[in-house]
């Protein structure tokens, strides 16, 4: 399966000089949208994972039907203000201001093994905020896994220890 011809790229979306690597063009071809899915069963299938932890919202789509093949669960990263519970939460940068994610307290059992997921890695920051959370309820990171890499954006350099797995990587223009 050639990722690379099912991905819409817009140039200058959200704005101009970035080039938005679409995943929806995954969600919408159910051969492809399989092709993921059964390629994260067998990356994983040798490690121990006890939950999934979704990033709003294209990564709420990839983590859901993986967490379900598992019969594990999945825990939901959310933009701040959208959980009702007792949340746990962490700020990070992004390129103009910063951002909050959150996730119920409750839900991150301590000790356990969590892969993180996302549709794209491009700094890095996002899916570091995540493992932040992780490692400050005392679990575990057990592996970050993203359909996209854009690696000249050194992602490696916040996340590289947790083990980043991507499907298919960009290089920058
Ligand atoms: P970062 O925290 O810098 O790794 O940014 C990752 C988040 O921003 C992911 O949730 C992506 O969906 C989104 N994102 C960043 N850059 C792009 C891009 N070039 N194309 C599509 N999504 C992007």
């Amino acid at each position: 399966m050639d990722l690379d011809k099912v991905i819409r790229k817009v140039p200058d979306f959200p704005k101009k000089g970035i080039l938005f690597y679409d995943v929806t063009s995954i969600f919408i071809n159910a051969k492809a949208f399989k092709h993921v899915i059964d390629s994260m069963v067998e990356i994983y299938k040798d490690t121990k994972i006890d939950g999934v932890i979704a990033i709003e919202s294209r990564g709420f789509v990839v983590g859901a039907p993986f967490a379900l093949k598992k019969s594990i669960p999945l825990v939901l990263a959310r933009k701040k203000g959208k959980l009702p519970g007792d949340t746990i939460e962490h700020s990070y940068s992004l390129e103009y201001g910063e951002a909050t994610l959150e996730i119920h307290k409750a839900d991150l059992t301590p000790g356990k093994k969590w892969l993180i997921v996302d549709d794209l890695i491009a700094t890095g920051g996002t899916l570091e905020a995540v493992a932040r959370m992780v490692e400050r309820q005392k679990a575990e990171v057990a592996g970050i896994f993203s359909i996209i890499g854009l690696p000249f954006l050194k992602y490696e350099d916040k996340i590289g220890r947790y083990k980043p797995v991507t499907l298919i990587n960009y290089k920058g223009e």
